[in-house]
């Protein structure tokens, strides 16, 4: 008998191996992964990953934010590059965001935090009153006062809800969980004029868009915009807990000393994971790949399905891709598995695809190929 919370709907499998862009169950049977565990595990279970942690395991894996620690620097610099960023290291996408949304409302000494509607930020108090979706807040009480959800898209929805009081607009630029929604181009140009214009910080949510996944490190380096504040995890560490807050240097006074922290935040090995990630990541040639590779994708999977009746959307970012169906997703989900492709959901009606970057043409094909089969 299970001795877990059962907030979870777990399928009646477990994986206890990992190789490249495969998973292994307990019967040796193996699994083309489409879904790098939900954004995570960017590069596929890579070596120069794993020589990381077990090298950093060997020397010394924690010690407190109350010493130097050179590997948080080494991200720190290898994330901000030539940009005008500092960096607060935390331990999942939620926390970034509760760093972000504290950052924001001391910078400015406002509270009034604009996100979106069908939006996900996480599940602590902060990100989930941030959060869009009802579904994620029912039976919790009341959330964090002063968030106020706009129309994804709609920048008149945003004005309306700007009062004297506004610290921030948060967003993802491509909303992940709720459905694989990228933002308008010109949308976003025309908001982060507007935030500019009226001196309310722009946060950016990249815990799912960020570190590749879309083909470019950062998503906003596809909208052609720099946000105040920027939130990172799932891909940061490739499976090791860590999530990243980069905000503009000049907001630095606002997290002084004592102002903020976490104990596990931006520990060693967690660092050692995402500076090599980093290293993969930054290497010339990988990330124009990912955007090739993310193209190739989409256009396979448009030539396999936009005939398909069963398929009424095919949309994406890079290597960050919704399929609409007006199938039973669960149903999909699994009939995939027994093909030995492991896809993911986002909403009520996308199978959500989010492949290892690292996954060459042929394997992309065979996920094709199974998906081709599936909806057929
Ligand atoms: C997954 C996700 C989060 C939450 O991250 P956790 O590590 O689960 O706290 C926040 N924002 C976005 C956009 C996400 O996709």
């Amino acid at each position: 008998m299970t001795k877990l919370f059962q907030n979870y709907k777990r399928a009646a499998i477990e994986f206890v191996k990992a190789k490249d862009n495969y998973l292994f169950d307990q019967e040796g049977k193996a699994y083309l992964d489409f879904s790098s565990g939900i954004g995570v595990t960017n590069l596929g279970f890579h070596p120069t990953v794993q020589a990381a942690l077990l090298k950093q395991a060997q020397d010394i894996w924690h010690t407190p934010n109350l010493y130097e620690n050179y590997l948080q620097e080494e991200v720190a610099s290898k994330l901000i590059g030539d940009r005008d960023y500092l960096a607060f290291f935390a331990n999942s996408g939620a926390e970034a965001n509760e760093a972000a949304i504290k950052l924001a409302r001391k910078a400015t000494g406002k509270q009034g935090i604009i996100s979106f509607v069908q939006s996900f930020h996480g599940r602590t108090y902060g990100a989930m009153s941030a959060t869009g979706q009802d579904k994620i807040k029912t039976g919790f009480g009341d959330g964090v006062p002063h968030f106020s959800y706009a129309i994804y898209n709609d920048l008149d929805s945003v004005k309306d809800l700007v009062t004297s009081d506004t610290a921030a607009v948060m967003l993802e630029l491509v909303q992940g969980e709720s459905g694989v929604r990228p933002a308008d181009p010109a949308f976003i140009t025309a908001l982060s004029a507007f935030c500019q214009e009226n001196g309310i910080l722009f946060i950016v949510d990249e815990v799912q868009t960020g570190m590749g996944r879309t083909g470019k490190l950062y998503a906003f380096e596809h909208y052609g915009i720099e946000p105040d504040i920027v939130t990172l995890a799932k891909g940061l560490g490739n499976g090791v807990p860590v999530g990243a807050m980069l905000g503009k240097a000049k907001f630095g006074g606002a997290f002084s000393y004592g102002s903020h922290g976490s104990t596990f935040g931006g520990n060693k090995l967690v660092m050692a994971a995402a500076s090599s990630v980093l290293d993969v990541m930054l290497a010339e040639d990988f990330l124009p790949q990912v955007l090739e590779k993310g193209q190739y994708l989409q256009t396979a999977l448009q030539k396999a399905l936009a005939e398909n009746a069963k398929v009424t959307d095919i949309r994406g970012l890079g290597c960050m891709i919704g399929i609409e169906t007006t199938e039973n997703l669960t149903d999909l989900v699994i009939q995939a598995r027994e093909q030995g492709l492991i896809v993911l959901t986002a909403g009520s009606n996308v199978i959500r695809l989010l492949p290892p970057l690292t996954l060459t043409k042929e394997k992309i094909d065979e996920g094709v190929a199974i998906l081709t089969d599936i909806f057929d």
